[in-house]
C-alpha cells in the first residue's frame, strides 16, 4: 500500500493511531455481523479499514493477533448450532482503484513463472455460504461465520430453491457461494417491514444474513433468497482444472452460478469486464459492490495459498460509492394503510446511479432524529445495496446559519388525531380507525391489481373520492352513481361509465381478492387464496378459530390470530354486511380456473424477463406464465427457453443472442397470452 503520509509517521504514532482504529472497526464488525445492522455506510468502515492496513503494512511489528486484518468477520453469535470449516472460508482482499489493481497483477506476476489468465466474476453483495454433498445428496449448509467455524443452517437454506438437493453425480464436496436476496425481493421485504412498524434493513446483504441466521424456516422461505455458487473447498472430485471450468461443472451438478463471468488475458480485458458492469449495474436484478478477479488455473490458485484471511490468487474491485449532493427542500409526512407515518425527504433532482431522484425515505422519527437532516440542508445521497435512494449524511460545511433542528409532528397530517408509537415499534402511527389518508390508502389497496382488481381506480381519483365525501369505506364504492362520478376532475361520460363498469365487474371476484384487498394484516395475496379456498365462503371464516385457520398447509399462527382478530371487530362485521349487502360475491369460485396449466405451450418452459416492459408489469408477466407453467428465472443461460425482451434489454438481449435463445418483444407475449385465453 502506497501512502506518502506513512513516511511521517513514527512507529509509536502508527502504533497508537491503529489501537484507535481496531476497536472502532470491531465495533462496527460486531453492529453488521452479529446484529444485521450496520451503523455506519460501507464505505466508512472501508477506509478506516484500508488506513489500518497501510499503518500495519509500514510497520509489521505494530500488527495485533486480534487485529480486525488478521480474522475473517463474522458472527458464531447465534443460538445455531455450530459448523467447523475442515477447509477455511476466507474473506477477499480488496482494492479500491485501477491503479492499486494494476499493482495486484505486477505482485502477482512477479511470484509466478508462467503466463496466467483471471477470471472475472461479479462480486455479489450477499454473504458467503458453504453446502456439504455427501454421495451427491445436500447434507449440510454453514454460514461463513470467523471462516474456521460457521453457523448450521441446513433447515433455511432448504427451503431455497435454487440449492440443488441432489446433485447428477455421486460426488462428496463443499461447494462455497453467495446467498443474496434479488433487488425486488428486497424491496418488497422492508415494504412490508415498513408497514408493520418495524425498522427496514439496511442493504440486501444484511437481510439476507438476517433471513438465514434464524431459526424458523418458514420466515426464510418467504424471504425469496437465491444463490449463485462460485467455489469448491477443494477441486480434486472435478473434472476441471480452471476456475471458469468449475462454473460451468457446478451448473451442471446443479447449481445456480452467475453467467457473467469472462476469462480474461490481462488487465485490458479486466478493465472492459469493470467498464461493462459498472455500466449495467443498476440493471442487474440482484446488488454487487464490485468485481472479484481470479487466477484462472486452479492448481495455480492452490499453490499461491492464502494469507490468514484472504487468499493471494483472487482480488476484489470496490466500485467507487456514487454519491451526489441534493438540497433538501421539505420533509414529507406520509399516513400508510395501516396508519404508519413515515417521513421522506424531498429534494431536488438529481441523476444517480440509472435514475433520477428527488425523494429519500427518512423511515422513521429516530432515524431523522439520529441523522439530523434540516430543511435547506445540503445532503450526500447514495443508493443503499444498489437500490435504494438514501441519505449518508448532510454536509456539515453548507448547513445554514439559520437551520433548525427538525421538529418531529405529534399529530396526524390528514386527520389531526395525536400520534403514537406502538409497542416496541420504531414507527409512528395514527390509529384514528377513520383516518382519511388510511382509509384511502386501504382503498387503493382494495381497488390494486391482485386484490379486487379495478382498472381506472387510481390513487387520484380515490383521494377526489373521499375529498368530496362520495365514499367513506370500500362498500360504498359498490354505491357511487354515474351523476356523482362525473363531478370528478376531468370526468367524461365515457371515463364515468369505465370505471363503473370495473367496480361492477369486481363485484363478481372470488373470495381470495376481497379477502387480500380487505388489508388484514399479514394476510397476503397467497395466503388470502389458500384460505379462501379452505373455507369457500366468509361467513365460515368468521366464525373459524385460530387453530383451524393454521391448520392450512401455508398459513401460520400469527396470521391466523391476525385474521381472527379482524373478524372479531364489529365495524368490520358491518363492512361485511355493507359489502353484502351491495352485492359482493363473498365466496370462492376460482376453483379449477388458478390450477397451473401444465399443458400449454408455456408449461415447463424456462422463461427470462429483461427490460422494461409498456403495457405488462414484471410481476402481473411473472405471475401469468407462471400460472401457464412456466419458471421464471432471473438469468440467462443454456437452458433458457424464452427471453421476453422488454425496452432497453441490455446484457441479457446480448448474452440470449449469443446462446441462441429464442426472444419475444412484448408484443409476441400479449398476443401469446390473447390466445391462451
Ligand atoms: P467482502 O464482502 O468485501 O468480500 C469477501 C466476500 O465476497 C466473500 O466472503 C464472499 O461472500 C463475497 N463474494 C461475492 N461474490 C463473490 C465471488 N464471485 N467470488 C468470491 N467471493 C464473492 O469481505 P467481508 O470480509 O465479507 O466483509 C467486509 C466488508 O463488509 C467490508 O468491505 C465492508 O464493506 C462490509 N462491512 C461493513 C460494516 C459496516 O459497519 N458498514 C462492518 C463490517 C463490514
Amino acid at each position: 500500500m502506497t501512502d506518502k503520509s506513512m513516511a511521517s509517521l513514527t512507529q509509536e504514532q502508527a502504533a497508537a493511531e491503529a489501537a484507535e482504529l481496531r476497536p472502532q472497526l470491531i465495533a462496527w464488525g460486531k453492529q453488521y455481523y452479529d446484529a444485521d445492522t450496520p451503523k455506519v455506510e460501507d464505505d466508512v468502515y472501508d477506509r478506516a479499514y484500508a488506513r489500518l492496513v497501510a499503518l500495519e503494512t509500514a510497520f509489521p511489528a505494530i500488527v495485533t493477533p486480534d487485529s480486525p486484518t488478521q480474522r475473517v468477520g463474522g458472527s458464531t453469535k447465534s443460538d445455531l448450532p455450530k459448523v467447523v470449516h475442515d477447509i477455511p472460508m476466507l474473506s477477499l482482499g480488496d482494492v479500491f482503484s485501477i491503479e492499486e489493481l494494476q499493482e495486484f497483477d505486477e505482485r502477482l506476476r512477479g511470484n509466478v513463472a508462467d503466463d496466467f489468465d483471471y477470471n472475472c466474476e461479479l462480486k455479489i453483495d450477499g454473504l458467503a455460504i458453504s453446502l456439504r454433498y455427501e454421495n451427491g445428496e445436500f447434507v449440510q449448509g454453514s454460514t461463513r461465520g470467523n471462516g474456521q467455524i460457521g453457523e448450521d443452517i441446513t433447515a433455511n437454506l432448504k427451503t431455497i430453491t435454487s440449492i440443488p438437493q441432489t446433485l447428477s453425480r455421486p460426488l462428496t464436496i463443499d461447494v462455497r457461494g453467495e446467498c443474496y436476496m434479488p433487488k425486488a425481493a428486497f424491496l418488497a421485504l422492508n415494504e412490508r417491514r415498513e408497514a408493520a412498524g418495524q425498522a427496514p434493513f439496511a442493504n440486501p446483504r444484511n437481510a439476507a444474513a438476517g433471513s438465514l441466521r434464524q431459526q424458523n424456516t418458514q420466515v426464510t422461505a418467504d424471504r425469496k433468497l437465491a444463490t449463485f455458487m462460485y467455489n469448491i473447498a477443494d477441486y480434486e472430485p472435478l473434472n476441471t482444472r480452471t476456475q471458469s471450468g468449475l462454473l460451468d461443472e457446478l451448473a451442471e451438478l446443479g447449481f445456480t452460478t452467475n453467467p457473467t463471468y469472462q476469462v480474461a488475458h490481462n488487465m485490458t480485458d479486466v478493465g472492459d469486464y469493470i467498464e461493462q458492469y459498472q455500466g449495467q449495474r443498476s440493471e442487474l436484478p440482484y446488488g454487487i459492490d464490485g468485481i472479484v478477479i481470479k487466477v484462472n488455473t486452479l492448481p495455480l490458485q492452490r499453490s499461491l495459498g492464502a494469507t490468514v484471511k484472504d487468499p493471494r490468487w483472487a482480488i476484489a474491485y470496490k466500485f467507487p460509492p456514487e454519491e451526489v449532493e441534493a438540497k433538501v427542500l421539505d420533509i414529507e409526512w406520509t399516513v400508510g394503510r395501516t396508519g404508519i407515518v413515515t417521513p421522506t425527504a424531498v429534494m431536488t433532482p438529481v441523476a444517480l446511479a440509472g435514475s433520477t431522484v428527488a425523494r429519500a425515505s427518512l423511515h422513521n422519527p429516530d432515524y431523522l432524529t439520529a441523522k439530523d437532516i434540516r430543511l435547506g440542508d445540503t445532503v450526500l445521497l447514495h443508493k443503499a445495496g444498489d437500490i435504494i435512494p438514501e441519505i449518508s449524511q448532510y454536509v456539515v460545511a453548507k448547513r445554514p446559519a439559520d437551520a433548525e433542528p427538525y421538529v418531529i409532528p405529534t399529530h396526524c397530517p390528514s386527520c389531526g388525531a395525536e400520534l403514537v408509537h406502538l409497542d416496541e415499534e420504531v414507527a409512528l402511527r395514527c390509529i384514528n380507525p377513520r383516518c382519511p389518508a388510511q382509509l384511502a390508502e386501504g382503498m387503493n389497496h382494495f381497488a390494486s391489481r391482485n386484490a379486487m382488481n379495478i382498472a381506472g381506480l387510481g390513487p387520484q381519483i380515490v383521494a377526489q373520492l373521499f375529498d368530496r365525501k362520495l365514499v367513506d369505506d370500500v362498500a360504498s364504492l359498490y354505491r357511487l352513481t354515474n351523476d356523482q362520478l362525473l363531478t370528478l376532475d376531468k370526468f367524461g361520460e365515457k371515463s364515468a361509465q369505465n370505471l363503473l363498469t370495473a367496480i361492477d365487474n369486481s363485484r363478481n371476484n372470488s373470495l381470495e381478492r376481497l379477502l387480500f384487498g380487505l388489508g388484514i394484516r399479514h394476510v397476503g395475496a397467497k395466503a388470502a387464496r389458500s384460505i379462501a379456498a379452505e373455507f369457500g365462503d366468509i361467513g365460515s371464516l368468521m366464525t373459524a378459530d385460530s387453530e383451524s385457520i393454521s391448520a392450512i398447509d401455508t398459513v401460520g399462527g400469527i396470521i391466523a390470530d391476525s385474521v381472527v382478530t379482524y373478524f372479531a371487530s364489529d365495524q368490520v362485521r358491518e363492512l361485511i354486511d355493507e359489502l353484502r349487502a351491495v352485492g359482493v360475491n363473498l365466496t370462492y369460485t376460482s376453483g379449477a380456473e388458478t390450477a397451473i396449466d401444465t399443458e400449454g405451450q408455456f408449461a415447463g418452459q424456462r422463461i427470462v424477463l429483461t427490460g422494461k416492459l409498456q403495457e405488462l408489469s414484471r410481476p402481473e408477466a411473472t405471475a401469468w406464465l407462471e400460472q401457464h407453467g412456466a419458471t421464471v428465472t432471473g438469468s440467462v443461460s443454456k437452458k433458457t427457453d424464452l427471453l421476453i425482451a422488454g425496452e432497453a434489454a441490455g446484457s441479457k438481449l446480448t448474452k440470449a443472442e449469443s446462446l441462441n435463445v429464442p426472444v419475444w418483444n412484448e408484443a409476441q407475449l400479449q398476443a401469446a397470452m390473447a390466445e391462451t385465453k
